[in-house]
């Protein structure tokens, strides 16, 4: 049964409601039809007897009479019932008196009120005389007894009637009962179905969204149940086709993170390969510089060694002198080698702090490229400064750096250019706040495929340029790491056989001070007082433009010509000639012919030699001209026009006045002190010496030298302890420090103390004075001491009465003037104080604020008066 139902709903629904209905209907049935039956028998016997007892009392007359007569009439009414078959009526003996029809009955004495035979129930009822009735009495007695019988009557019904009837109601019961068990079974099985099929229907969409078919919907239905079923199921789906969706978004999601970092692992993977690769090659290239290395140092070191001994074995003088010059060049070369390296490590560890100090560009520029003028005329090659007449006057940046990158620039430019000129080209973009320079040669160039690698260090274009130029190709290197440390940008333009042009740009801000000074705006003022025309003689097309350039800029007048000969056909007259005396030009005969013609032809002008850094000054003596080194910047030219009266050979800042100079060497290895006196000695410097930090401190305060030249390792006291000390009782002291190698732990102390200039031993003059030239008293003291000194006392002396004459006639206009020339020629002795105090001076006259013009008077006598006890 179980198995049999085990699927079906409707089925189940189906037995659960028949079977319970079809034990109620059997049993109710049968019930009913039990007491139907017994029902229609009770009442039969009950009209049998019923009958019998009213037909008893209508034949007590007949019977008593035994008269059949009045009988008949009795039964012939009552056997027209279809129950009755017969009546009899008998006598107390059951003596039959009348009856209707003739069959066999037994009877037994006295007979049974009821009984029934196979075919017939019998009926008997006994006849008895009626009593007497009364008025008073209120019932009748009977007091008849069984004595008192007279007769019977016997009613007979046939048994088929109420058989048929039995039969009836069975059939009638049972249809019935058949028919609401069919009614049962149809209603069940529409009910059944009704449930089985949305059941059935959920069950489809159940499986089918097992299946993953999660769209599927349920449908609905008119019952509420299935309705909140199926709306259940479809809530179940929606949210599982949600959690599928984000599921898959998230598993989508995942899936592209992950192949974006296979893709990063993939170029990781790159990237380490060609960092793998790329190192390999440094590491040849590193291999490859060494073995450079050991023989750039090899070389010169057995060329030392070889002419020493060659010396020591006795040579003639002038074999001597030959032989110690190589040295000297060579000894040079080494030490240049051993600065890149130092620098180049230095680099490497982050040793290098840079300064923030303000410096004049121009000068910057100007020096750089004039302490390479030497070398590059020696190999007839022109130097030009262009552009610097652009600049500010003051910026604020790291100098010597620069310088740095100038120099090794330049340096290579002559290295690799046999003829032409090297090109520094300046400019300052005061938008983006950036300085721009480019050192252009006409050299050999650069091969395309070396240019990307240049850069890096060890690395030089080929072999054949290493061996035929030598260097340790660490310069760009160094180069561009500096540049890289200034938050600036170096590229490279070249043409293989045409040269290379190398631009840099480094931000740096211009420094703006409460007085500044716009020296070139003073020139133009200046120079537009006097009425100039100037004619520029220079081959060179880059430099005749450059310098023409200058004076354009200046709306002086000018005319260049590339030849001697092509002044000599004009008939313009001109108040300035200046000759460009070319590098490779060394036929001073003939350029002394041609200046010869020159003068007269233009006799009123006043003749400016410029002549390359290999002639001597005194060579050029007897031209009877002004004669200067080149290169030029742009204020000096300026300044060589307007002055030309005053001044003679004591614009180029490389003549220094050393003489005038006096350092302190505090260094306690005597053979390095001995070296770096006599150096200094031969330049002209006085020098003291002491051998401990203690010593140096008790001599400065015996009197401040110029200079201290200060060994950082020495006994007893070191070099930095005593800069330090030196530098709390006297900030002004300058202090130059001098180390064979310097540590970053000791850059970094030297850099709190405030000591920023460096030399490595073995001390290099060139580069003393170059640092020399960044220190802040050659502007006044050395300068404008190496000049004419007793001139510009006598005069400062002169105007600083006349201003005060001026002052108490309070003649304004002739005081302006007055400060404006006082300011002028400050600026020509380099006296910046003195231009401070005239730019004031001059403020205040403008403003007409006799108060501030009395002060400024003041002051300027006060610095006058020093400069006068110095
Ligand atoms: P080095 O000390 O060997 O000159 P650098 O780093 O300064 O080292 O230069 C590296 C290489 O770049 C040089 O060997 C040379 O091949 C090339 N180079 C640099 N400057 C120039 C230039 N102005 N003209 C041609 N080649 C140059």
């Amino acid at each position: 049964m179980k198995s049999l139902f085990k699927n079906d709903i409707r089925e189940r629904v189906l037995f659960l409601s028949i079977f319970p209905m079809l034990a109620i209907t059997l049993f109710l049935g049968s019930f009913f039809i039990y007491t139907q039956v017994e029902n229609a028998e009770q009442g039969m016997i009950e009209k049998g007897q019923e009958f019998s007892q009213l037909l008893a009392a209508a034949a007590e007359f007949g019977i008593l009479s035994n008269n059949p007569a009045e009988l008949a009439p009795l039964s012939q009414q009552l056997i027209k019932n279809p129950l009755v078959i017969d009546v009899i009526f008998t006598d107390q003996d059951l003596l039959v008196i009348h009856r209707e029809d003739v069959f066999d009955v037994s009877l037994s004495i006295p007979p049974d009120p009821t009984s029934r035979t196979a075919q017939e129930w019998l009926f008997s009822h006994p006849v008895k005389p009626m009593p007497i009735r009364t008025l008073s009495a209120s019932s009748i007695e009977d007091k008849s007894s069984n004595e008192d019988i007279t007769g019977w009557v016997i009613i007979v019904f046939s048994d088929e009637p109420i058989r048929q009837q039995q039969y009836q109601i069975i059939r009638n019961s049972l249809f019935i009962i058949l028919a609401g068990f069919l009614i049962t079974f149809l209603l069940s099985n529409y009910f059944g179905r009704k449930i089985s099929l949305p059941v059935k229907q959920l069950s489809i969409i159940i499986s089918q969204l097992r299946r993953g078919n999660l769209s599927t919907r349920a449908m609905g239905s008119n019952t509420e149940e299935f309705n909140q079923l199926a709306e259940g199921i479809n809530e179940l789906a929606k949210s599982l086709e949600e959690s599928n969706y984000q599921m898959e978004n998230r598993i989508n999601q995942a899936t592209q993170a992950l192949s974006v970092s296979l893709q990063e692992l993939e170029i990781k993977n790159n990237q380490l390969t060609k960092a793998h690769q790329k190192a390999d090659s440094a590491n040849r290239a590193k291999d490859a510089f060494l073995a450079r290395m050991s023989h750039e140092l090899r070389t010169p070191l057995t060329s030392v060694i070889g002419f020493t001994r060659m010396i020591q074995e006795g040579s003639t003088e002038q074999e001597r002198a030959h032989y110690l010059k190589i040295i000297d060049h060579t000894s040079q070369m080494l030490l240049t080698l051993i600065d890149d390296l130092l620098d180049f490590t230095r680099l490497e560890s982050d040793a290098i702090e840079l300064e923030f100090i303000s410096f004049h560009p121009e000068k910057l520029f100007h020096q750089a490229i004039e302490m390479q003028a030497l070398a590059a005329h020696a190999k007839g090659i022109e130097l030009i400064l262009n552009g610097s007449f652009k600049l500010p006057e003051l910026l604020v940046g790291d100098p010597t750096r620069i310088r740095q990158i100038i120099t090794n620039l330049i340096g290579n430019a002559i290295k690799f250019t046999d003829r032409g000129h090297i090109e520094l080209h300046t400019e300052y973009f005061h938008k983006q706040k950036t300085l721009m320079f480019s050192v252009e040669d006409t050299g050999i160039g650069i091969n395309e495929n070396y240019k990307n690698k240049m850069f890096e260090s060890f690395t030089q274009a080929d072999n054949s340029i290493s061996r035929k130029y030598g260097g340790s190709g660490l310069g760009l290197a160094i180069t561009s790491r500096l540049i890289k440390l200034m938050n600036g940008h170096i590229h490279v333009e070249t043409k293989s056989g045409k040269g290379s042009k190398f631009v840099v740009t480094i931000p740096v801000e211009v420094k703006v001070e409460p007085f500044e000074i716009d020296e070139i705006e003073d020139f133009s003022i200046r120079l537009s007082d006097e009425n100039l025309n100037i004619l520029v003689i220079e081959s060179n097309t880059v430099s005749r433009k450059s310098i023409s350039d200058t004076f354009s800029y200046h709306n002086i007048a000018c005319k260049d010509v590339e030849r001697i000969e092509d002044a000599l056909n004009t008939a313009e007259q001109y108040s300035h000639i200046i000759i460009s005396h070319a590098a490779n030009d060394h036929n001073l005969e003939l350029l002394y012919r041609k200046t010869e013609s020159l003068r007269q032809q233009f006799p009123i002008a006043k003749i400016i030699i410029l002549h390359p850094a290999t002639i001597r000054r005194d060579s050029l003596k007897n031209f009877k001209a002004l004669s200067f080194t080149k290169p030029l910047s742009s204020s000096q030219l300026l300044k060589c026009i307007c002055n030309s009266k005053e001044l003679n050979n004591s614009l180029n800042d490389t003549d220094y006045e050393l003489d005038s100079l006096e350092i302190l060497i505090a260094e306690d290895n005597d053979y390095n002190r001995l070296l770096v006196k006599r150096i200094l000695r031969q330049a002209g410097i006085k020098t003291r010496e002491v051998t401990t930090g203690k010593q140096a401190i008790d001599e400065i305060n015996i009197k401040m030298p110029d200079i201290i030249l200060m060994d950082i390792n020495m006994p007893d006291m070191d070099g930095i302890e005593a800069s330090k000390l030196i530098l709390e009782q006297h900030p002004k002291a300058q202090i130059i420090a001098l180390t064979a190698n310097i540590s970053s732990r000791e850059q970094q102390l030297l850099n709190q103390i405030g000591i920023g200039r460096v030399l490595i031993k073995p001390l290099n003059i060139e580069k003393l004075y170059a640092l020399l030239s960044t220190l802040d008293f050659r502007r006044g003291k050395v300068t404008s001491a190496g000049t004419n000194k007793s001139e510009f006392e006598i005069e400062i002396k002169r105007q600083l009465e006349e201003i005060q004459s001026r002052i108490y006639a309070k003649d304004y206009e002739s005081l302006a003037r007055n400060a404006h020339q006082l300011y002028g020629f400050a600026g020509l002795f380099d006296h910046p104080e003195i231009e401070m105090v005239a730019e004031r001076l001059k403020k205040a006259v403008i403003s007409r604020d006799i108060r501030n013009i009395w002060s400024a008077y003041n002051q300027l006598a006060r610095v006058v008066n020093n400069l006068q006890r110095f």
